[in-house]
């Protein structure tokens, strides 16, 4: 008979990542980090679905945006023909779900979620295809306190992921007022863009009339001198916006908190007024924004919503690990506190009853395992049991379970002593395995 081929091994899609240990003990850090930070703020969890309707990202991004033109994976649906997409952003689809049910009946409310997002980009360092945010939304909340608020929030996360802000990040700050605003100001950039056609490129030329904003948000580095000179929105900025922003200036100032106006920063979806921030770093190439937030009061009500002001903050979590592990900062790994060593098979039923009792008294313990040619000798199991990096192995030797009790081994202090202790009095010293 003839030998069947090997199947040939599949790989991820393009630009999507596995997230193996011990690089997901990482994440697992900074994700206890945020849980606990978004309690310290009042930010409770929220979670929506990946998949949304096509239409509410092309009426809540914007359809002239990059994100709407050319990163998003939409499909339809192969039973009814919906047209679906994959969630290129967390912020339309909490609206979403913040209209459906009618969720801020009862007053405004601080949520948060965590999670994948999806965008066809080109894959390099920092830039994937499958990513994950942290997303962070104050929704039915007007006043410039809030977002000051969130700007200092992240800057809480900056300290306790151990990064320093002026030497790893720096904040960016502009405002882009209120429609009428923008209106005055796009006449403006209209013509002066038009004044530099030959400079733009096909996007831009494109955008021109549709969206002219966009074109300030352009990464392309020959259309940077045309953007520098082209009018700038702070200067059609009325009263109420310029106050709006001074008082956010105001809380940050007070706070100590060094940030720059960045009168280019327009962000990348079409839904923000007011309030706009960026943090960014220099240390991961061109892929340097790491957090990016503002003001959206429009968007309820472009999503069928009542009018409610809103605002909240985007952040790439597969770049800022990237920081952290560029500027160095040490990621604590979890080991278990035990490993238990088995001796015979004989002894495998008394050692998963003691393992039981351990864990269920909050100790953390790995029971070797029998491999296909059986238990392993002791020495092929110490060699585990110190892989693993436990502090201590359980010795489930025959005399020892045969006078009711197992042998403590440290594994990681020479001068400490091994000892014997009772079985049926786990609850007693398994504390004593775990670091105080
Ligand atoms: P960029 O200008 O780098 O394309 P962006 O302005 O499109 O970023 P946002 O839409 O504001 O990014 O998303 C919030 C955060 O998500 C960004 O600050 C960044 O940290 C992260 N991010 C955006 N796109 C990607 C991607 N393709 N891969 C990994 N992280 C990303
Ligand atoms: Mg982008």
């Amino acid at each position: 008979m003839a030998e069947q081929p090997k199947p040939a091994a599949l790989r991820a899609v393009k630009g999507m990542n596995d997230i193996l240990a011990p690089e997901s003990a990482r994440w697992e850090w900074f994700e206890a980090k945020v849980r606990s930070l978004m309690a310290r703020y009042g930010y409770v969890n929220v979670r929506t679905p990946i998949v949304e309707p096509t239409a509410l990202f092309v009426r809540g991004i914007g359809e002239v945006t990059d994100i709407v033109e050319k990163e998003m994976y939409s499909f339809e649906d192969a039973m009814n023909g919906d047209k679906l997409t994959l969630r290129p952003e967390a912020t339309a689809g909490i609206v979403r779900a913040m209209v459906e049910h009618n969720a801020l009946y009862n007053g405004p409310l601080r949520v948060w979620t965590m999670g994948a997002v999806f965008r066809h980009e080109r894959p390099q360092k920092g830039r994937y295809r499958q990513f994950h945010q942290i997303d962070v939304e104050a929704l039915s909340f007007a006043g410039p306190d809030v977002d000051a608020e969130q700007i200092l929030m992240c800057r809480a996360l900056w300290r306790e992921l151990g990064l320093v802000e002026g030497r790893d990040l720096r904040l960016e700050l502009n405002s882009l007022g209120q429609p009428a605003e923008r209106a005055a100001h796009r006449a403006a950039l209209i013509a002066h863009f038009e004044q530099h056609a030959d400079a733009l490129d096909e996007d831009a030329r494109r955008r021109l009339l549709s969206n002219p904003l966009r074109i300030l948000d352009s990464k392309n580095p020959s259309m940077q001198p045309s953007i520098e000179a082209a009018p700038k929105l702070i200067d059609f900025l009325g009263a109420a916006s310029l106050a709006h922003l001074n008082a956010v200036r105001a809380v940050l100032d007070a706070a100590g908190l060094a940030y720059r106006i960045n009168p280019r920063l327009v962000r990348g979806m079409d839904y923000y007024n007011l309030t706009v921030f960026e943090w960014v770093t220099d240390k991961l190439g061109s892929q340097g924004t790491v957090c990016g937030g503002g003001r959206y009061d429009g968007l309820f009500e472009q999503l069928g919503g009542k009018p409610t002001p809103a605002v909240g903050w985007g952040m790439g979590i597969e770049r800022l690990l990237l920081l952290v592990e560029a500027v160095g900062v040490p990621t604590p790994v979890s080991t278990p506190d035990a490993y238990a060593i088995v001796p015979s098979a004989d002894a495998m039923a008394a050692a998963m009853i003691a393992c039981e009792a351990l864990r269920a008294a909050g100790t953390a313990v790995v029971m070797h395992a029998a491999g296909a040619d059986g238990w392993g000798s002791m020495k092929s199991q110490f060699k585990r049991a110190d892989a693993s990096g436990a502090r201590y192995a359980l010795i489930f030797g025959a005399d020892e379970l045969a006078r009711g009790e197992v042998a403590i081994k440290p594994l990681r202090d020479a001068t400490a002593a091994q000892r014997c202790v009772a079985l049926a009095e786990a609850a007693h010293w398994a504390a004593d395995l775990r670091i105080a």
